[in-house]
Parts: structure tokens; sequence; C-alpha cells
């Protein structure tokens, strides 16, 4: 089946009591059972529900993958595949990733004892040169947040194989309609599903997919144990948004196209960011890996002061000072003082983040209006 069936059919099944084409928001806690024991699957919400079992199965589908597990929010999914660990342990993540979850990594899972060593994983050998018996887990963020950055999955897979490392990808910035890790290698794949999955900027929620079946039960046990579900409003509310996922991500990536293009031109433009550039560093990798390349792209003005990008920032009336990324709307943000504030200043200029950087998570508009609405704000 194509991925375009796959997304309108995974996990949709007539609901078997009255044959409701769509999975009913299950609003219940507990199942009543036959007889101790004898029941119809479900035994409690925490452990199973109806519409998380839809949700789940269309996840593990539109990833290619067995096994999908749904979770409250993105870095739930995170906390949940950082469970597998014991103290001692030692993960190798991207130096350039999602600031939420290098708060968890560094802040809370430290405390714990387990050692990350953050490092540019675009070049292989520095995973390499880090990589050691204690090694557990890889963590790699393609394309980076906020700056683009693209690494190999399939070659870091070589990597992690030999070395019986898991490797987990985070793919929320690709969506699966444009990047499939596990079938480049990956043991894990995560979604902020709040993002491109939802898309319409109405839920939190998280996702993981996998084919292990050990590794799922694992994964599983982790879920009801720890408990941080979606409830079933929420997990009807991504099914939702996953059956427009291919006609969403074809115009945020043509707008995406249009208007990196026009912002590379501007005069008081100084760089861009975005990885559907030839130029751009990771450009092969990312076309042999990713269908497209998406709508999501940083760029610094020529006059790289932060009073010039806060101008910019304040100046749009379309795209909106927002966190979050991946919705129908466009969307506006400075990583520096919002989504990446919670790494330390240090951190993100060694990384290529400055305080200038500013970030578009680019929409399904009229790519007309967007353009004329930068136009205004960049002066
Ligand atoms: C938003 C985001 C997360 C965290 O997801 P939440 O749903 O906000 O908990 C993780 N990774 C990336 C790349 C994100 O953009």
């Amino acid at each position: 089946m194509k991925l375009a069936t796959t997304i309108i059919h995974a996990g949709m099944e007539p609901d078997p009591s009255t044959g409701a084409i769509m999975t009913p928001i299950y609003q219940t806690s507990t199942y009543v059972q036959e007889a101790p024991g004898v029941n119809k699957g479900f035994e409690y919400a925490r452990s199973q529900n109806p519409t998380r079992l839809a949700l789940e199965t269309a996840l593990a589908a539109i990833e290619g993958g067995q096994f999908g597990l749904a979770f409250s929010s993105g870095v739930a999914a995170t906390d949940a595949v950082m469970k597998l660990l014991v103290p001692g342990d030692e993960v190798i993540a991207a130096a350039d990733m999602y600031g939420g979850t290098y708060r968890l990594f560094t802040k809370v899972f430290e405390k714990y004892g387990i050692r990350f060593h953050f490092v540019d994983t675009t070049q292989i050998d520095e995973i390499k040169k880090v990589l050691s018996p204690k090694t557990k887990l890889v963590w790699l963020e393609t394309p980076t947040n906020p700056l683009m950055n693209i690494t190999d999955i399939k070659a870091v897979a070589a990597i992690t194989k030999r070395a019986g490392v898991l490797l987990c990808v985070d793919n929320t910035f690709a969506s699966p309609y444009l990047q499939n890790p596990l079938q480049l290698g990956a043991d894990i794949v995560l979604h902020s599903s709040t993002k491109y999955l939802g898309g319409h900027s109405d839920v939190i929620q998280g996702a993981l997919v996998m084919n292990d079946p050990t590794l799922r039960e694992q994964l599983y046990f982790i879920q009801k144990s720890c408990g941080a579900v979606p409830g079933p409003m929420d997990c009807f509310l991504v099914l939702r948004g996953i059956k427009t996922l291919h006609l969403r991500m074809e115009r945020h990536c043509e707008n995406g196209r249009k208007l990196a293009h026009w912002l590379r031109d501007h005069p008081k433009v100084e760089k861009v960011y975005w990885c559907g550039f030839e130029d751009h560093a990771g450009y092969a990798v990312a076309r042999q890996q990713m269908r497209d390349f998406g709508g999501m792209m940083s760029f610094e003005l020529k006059d790289n002061s932060v009073e010039a990008a806060r101008r910019v920032l304040s100046g749009t009336h379309l795209f909106s000072l927002a966190e979050s990324l991946g919705g129908v709307e466009s969307l506006i943000n400075h990583p520096a003082s919002m989504t990446h504030a919670s790494i330390p200043r240090e951190e993100r200029l060694k990384n290529g983040l400055t305080d200038a950087l500013i970030r578009l998570s680019v929409g399904v508009e009229d790519i007309e209006d967007l353009i004329a609405d930068l136009s205004l704000a960049i002066g």
C-alpha cells in the first residue's frame, strides 16, 4: 500500500458495537469483566484504551514499523526511552537538538547516574570517538532543531548495530511523510505528535515506534507502569490530524521551498538554514534519506544584533510569535530566548545557535501572503 492510502486507512476498523466508521472516543477509565480475569482485552484504561490502540496502530503503519506507543507528550516518550537505561550507562546525543530533550537529559537523568556525551553527530567520527562498552543508546535528531543539520541515519545505524547499542531517532521535524528512520536502521523512532502529526496546534502528545517485540514489551511496561498515557480525546485528535498528513506536508514543503529561496535572495538576510539548498552541508544525505525538505528553517539578518531580530519577531502578523511548530498556521520563534533557552548560552554559541537566529515553521497558507508578511517585517 502506498503511504497516502496507509495514512487514511491505518488503524481504522469500523467500531464493533455500532459500525461507526471513526473509532469513538472511548472516554472510560475501566471495563466491565464477565468474570474475574475474563475480559475483552481491555482491563484498565492506563494499560489499554481502544481509541489509543487505533492511534498506536496508525502510528506504526505510517512509520513503517511493527509497534506504536502513544504518550502524553513528546518528552514523556523521551522519558520512557531513557528508563530503559540503568545507572552507569552512557548516551551519545546530538549537540544541536530540542532544548527540552537536553534539559531532560542533563537536569533529570544525569541525577540518576546516566552519562551523556553531546557530539556533532553529522560527523560520524565524533560518535566513534566517544563510543565505549558503557554506551547503551545513541540519540539523533535530524534535521536538527533549529539549525537544520542533517545526520546520516544509515551510517550511524551501521555503528550502533555493530556495537549492540540502541539507536533512537527523533523524527519530529521530518514527520513520517518525509523520513522513516526504522527503514534506515534505527531501533526506535520518536515523535512529538504535538507538531506535524497532530498538525493543528490543539494537542500535546508523543509517540514511539519500533520493530523489535522485546523492545516493545519493555517500552509498553514502562508506559503502563509510569503512566504517561494520553487521554482518548487527544488520541482522537492526533488520529484525525494524521489523515491529512500527506496533504499538509506537500504544502509545507512547497511553501518552505519558495520561502527559503525568497529569504536567501533578500538583501537584508545573511544566512538561511534549510536543508533543501544544494550548498547545505547535509544536502546529499538529506536527498537520500528524506522525500522532500519540509517547512522548517532558520535565518539570520545581516544586522546580527538581537534588536534587529526582535523587530522582525514582533513585526509579523501572519507568522505568530510562538513556540512549537508543524501546525497549519505559520509560526515565528526566537530559539535563544524561547525554545532553546534551557541550553546554556555558551553551549548554544558553540553549536552555532546565535542570539539573533530566527526560526520559522512555515504553514500551509497562501505563500504570497506569507512572503508579504515577512517582507514588511524585515523591511
Ligand atoms: C516539541 C519537540 C519535542 C517535545 O515534544 P512535546 O510534545 O512538546 O513534549 C521533542 N523533540 C522535538 C524535535 C520537538 O520539536
